[in-house]
């Protein structure tokens, strides 16, 4: 094996002529900033997606999984930019490119179905177990799961119409009447900075002794964890004006709050509300 043992006489040379060259506090510095490696001091850390030999019949799977994975990153982002920005950002955002709106429900779509029960099927069983005469208003509807799901009169309200039936707006200006729905549902939908005033137009287009209904991740309402005390929560929606009438706590993934509008209430001028913690989706 003469050639090895060329080799190896070569590179010990090398070292040494460094070692002897350079001071410690110097040995970075004088390396050139990108040196060509002698040899990869270590194989390069793999993919967690292995790519497929050339011609395999894995390529398209292989392609599909990197699919997966940016448009679940491309999710995340959406996702983070909604819980820390207003209603009017995210709707000048969507409006600049509405394909968005199908790539962050694409990813909820996905993160839902790891849930074990949708809230929103909750409140649709509520809905069917009460008068099918009250209009409702779906704040933040997605692909109004809702109103597709009962007989009621409903308006379902989001950024993007993505069924000719869906009200495109910022919801904290709708184009409902004052006082025109008995039911306000805010479905995971509390996302912009701004909740507070989706609550105050829901309040403004609630009738009297109307239900205001609103389930929201649980992470948000975790106070030992930097989320908002659901106490504190509760208390701010009733200076609104609102009764507490029940706080369903038992899910795993979210709370569900169902309020009363007082058939009279003096509003409070200035309520103090809690932060909600924005929810981030981790990485699959
Ligand atoms: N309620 C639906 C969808 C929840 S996803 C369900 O339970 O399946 C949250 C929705 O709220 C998203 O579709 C998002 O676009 C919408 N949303 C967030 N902020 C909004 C705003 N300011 N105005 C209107 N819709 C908003």
């Amino acid at each position: 094996m003469a050639g090895e043992g060329k080799r190896r006489t070569r590179r010990g040379k090398r070292k040494r002529h460094s070692r002897n060259n350079a001071s410690p506090s110097l040995q970075k510095e004088e390396q050139p900033p990108i040196s060509p490696p002698l040899r990869p001091s270590r194989p390069p850390k793999r993919s967690r997606v292995e790519p497929p030999a050339p011609n395999s019949m894995a390529s398209s799977s292989f392609l599909d999984k990197i699919r997966g994975r940016l448009s679940g990153a491309h999710f995340r982002m959406i996702n983070e930019k909604l819980y820390t920005c207003s209603g009017s950002e995210a709707l000048d955002l969507f409006k600049k490119d509405p394909e968005l709106f199908d790539v962050y429900h694409a990813g909820y779509q996905e993160q839902m179905s790891h849930w074990p029960e949708q809230p929103v099927n909750i409140i649709i069983k509520w809905l069917k177990n009460h008068s099918s005469s009250m209009v409702v208003a779906d704040f933040g509807c997605g692909s109004a799961t809702l109103a597709k799901n009962v007989k009621n009169k409903v308006f379902s309200i989001d950024l993007v119409a993505n069924d000719p039936s869906v009200i495109a707006c910022d919801m904290s200006h709708t184009p409902l009447d004052s006082s025109s729905v008995d039911v306000a549902v805010f479905c995971l939908s509390l996302m912009g900075t701004n909740f507070s005033s989706y609550l105050q137009e829901a309040n403004r287009v609630l009738k009297p002794c109307g239900w205001l209904l609103i389930a929201e991740v649980r992470s948000r309402f975790d106070p030992n964890n930097g989320g908002a005390d659901p106490d504190k929560f509760c208390e701010a929606v009733c200076k609104l004006g609102y009764t507490s009438v029940l706080k369903d706590l038992k899910n795993k993934m979210f709370l569900l709050f169902y309020f009363k509008k007082k058939e009279k209430a003096a509003p409070v001028k200035y309520i103090e509300w809690p932060e909600l913690k924005a929810c981030l989706y981790k990485r699959r």
